[in-house]
């Protein structure tokens, strides 16, 4: 199938809607299209993409109740700032 066959995630290309029926490609041009491109050129990022995306930096109150002591390893510290996060959590 050729890349136009499919809306792809702007962010890491992958294939997520097919895209044979144009009917359902022109609603999604006009919710999620760039209006001033030629043609075909709807973005959509995929839910891993867009988790990504909408991450934010920790603030300072929940930098403050990070759970980890001095002494902890490394390895311990990524694991705290993941699960600050909201990242694994498990442990
Ligand atoms: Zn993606």
């Amino acid at each position: 199938m050729a890349y136009r066959d499919y809306i792809c995630c702007r962010d890491c290309k992958s294939k997520f809607i097919y895209d044979g029926d144009n009917n359902i490609r022109r609603s999604l041009e006009f919710a999620y299209g760039n209006k001033n491109a030629p043609n075909w050129t709807v973005e959509l990022v995929c839910p891993n993409c867009l988790a990504r995306l909408e991450r934010k930096p920790l603030t300072d109150d929940q930098i403050a109740q990070i759970d980890w002591k001095d002494g902890e390893t490394l390895h311990d510290f990524a694991r705290a700032i993941e699960k600050a996060h909201g990242i694994g959590g498990e442990e």
